[in-house]
């Protein structure tokens, strides 16, 4: 979970904390160059003798920051910039600093060093994400020679071992789209329509609708007609490090009153018919393959999974509400009791936030109707992207809220 935050919540941090948070996401994450935007970047003075440093860069990178005495210095190390066609001068419209070099620290290191008037220290720096970019603000404040002293490094880091880099708000938010069944499992089946079909072509325009917002990233749980079993889809998910997991189905009733959409999350146990019926299908589904869910309730693993839940519930929770009030704002056909609740298998097995969307019910007639029309099928998508955009925007705001 602290991913999660991290990932989204995209706000200024202080810096004892950017620094704290220098953990194992390490370059491999940012292997690009990004390159400065001098025009929407610069270094000004702010009142009462502080200085504002705004760097537009073309990507987020790993970076960090610090002082250095002797001369009164502050220093930003990249991991990697490209300063080409950047003036340094051009920069600069402060007094209460300068001037700025750009260079390399070393291979693989992009150095700005900038000096300072007066003895200042870091008040907070922060690399948030804009679009495809990212901007980074550092604000200095005035400080008593001995108070700089105390905060500006002994010696400059970049000749003895480097610490891994910090960083902030690496990427884009990591959506798993899981197509319900596949190969030896259809799942539903009405009509000529098969449910495993339905599902991965409506997982492959959600995924494209996720990709074009640059907010967020898709990965799909299977991409082919093909039996992938619970633990791979997980596995495939993790790998991707997926924020959030949505899982797509279109069951089938032996009545064909029910239609519209519904948004599950885990529940002890089905509270109603449909739900429990749509358990049943979903077990029968695994144990298709092979796998029996039962082994994998070891004592241990189960008591991990709790403890993962009572930080991913709320969330999952938060997310169900989202997409429902979303699909609804879409246009998309829900049914009169949306918000259903059920010890699903794929949802026992997520240690991320994790729904499972009934977009509709093969049995019913008007759900057929729209599940095959691209019309109807574009609002489903639209309604979970929307949904998607307003659970991140609620759980980077509420992430402040929890460090404090
Ligand atoms: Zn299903």
């Amino acid at each position: 979970m602290r991913r999660l935050r991290r990932r989204i919540a995209r706000t200024v941090k202080p810096i004892g904390l950017a620094l704290l948070m220098a953990g194992p996401l390490a370059a491999q994450e940012f292997t690009g160059l990004a390159r400065l935007d001098a025009d929407e970047s610069a270094v000004i003075d702010r009142r009462g003798g502080g200085v504002e440093i705004e760097l537009a860069l073309s990507q987020a990178v790993p970076w960090r920051v610090f002082t250095l005495d002797a001369p009164r210095r502050l220093v930003l190390d990249f991991s990697e910039v490209d300063w080409a066609g950047a003036d340094p001068a051009a920069l600069l419209s402060a007094d209460n600093a300068g001037p700025v070099r750009l260079g390399q620290a070393r291979p693989g290191w992009s150095r700005l060093v900038l000096d300072l008037a007066a003895p200042m220290s870091v008040d907070s720096a922060g690399m948030r994400v804009e679009g495809q970019g990212a901007r980074l603000t550092v604000i200095l404040s005035p400080v008593s020679e001995a108070d700089f002293a105390a905060t500006a490094r002994a010696q400059d880091p970049a000749g003895t071992a480097l610490p891994p880099p910090v960083a902030e708000a690496p990427g884009p938010l990591v959506v798993a789209i899981d197509a319900g069944h596949g190969g030896v499992d259809p799942g539903a089946m009405r009509e000529g329509l098969v449910e495993a079909e339905l599902m991965l072509r409506l997982a492959r325009e959600t995924a494209d609708a996720i990709n074009r917002t640059g907010t967020m990233r898709a990965v799909l749980t299977r991409d082919a007609d093909a039996f992938v079993p619970l633990t791979e889809r997980m596995t495939i998910a993790r790998a991707a490090g997926a924020d959030l997991l949505l899982s797509l189905h279109a069951d089938a009733l032996e009545e064909d009153e029910a239609s519209g959409g519904s948004v599950y999350t885990l529940s002890a146990e089905a509270l109603d018919r449909a739900s429990s019926r749509m358990v049943e299908r979903h077990q029968r589904g695994d144990l298709l393959g092979g796998v029996d869910l039962s082994r994998q309730d070891d004592r241990v693993a189960t008591a991990l999974m709790d403890l993962a839940r009572l930080d991913t519930a709320p969330q999952s929770e938060r997310l169900a509400q989202a997409l429902v009030a979303a699909l609804e704002t879409a246009g998309a056909h829900l049914n009169s009791r949306p918000r259903r609740s059920a010890p699903l298998a794929v949802l026992n097995a997520a240690d991320f936030p994790s729904v499972l969307v009934e977009v509709g019910f093969l049995s019913n007639a008007g759900d057929r109707a729209r599940l095959t029309n691209p019309t109807s099928r574009a609002r489903i998508v639209a309604g979970l992207v929307s949904g998607l955009s307003a659970w991140a925007a609620e759980e980077a705001a509420r992430a402040p809220l929890r460090r404090r």
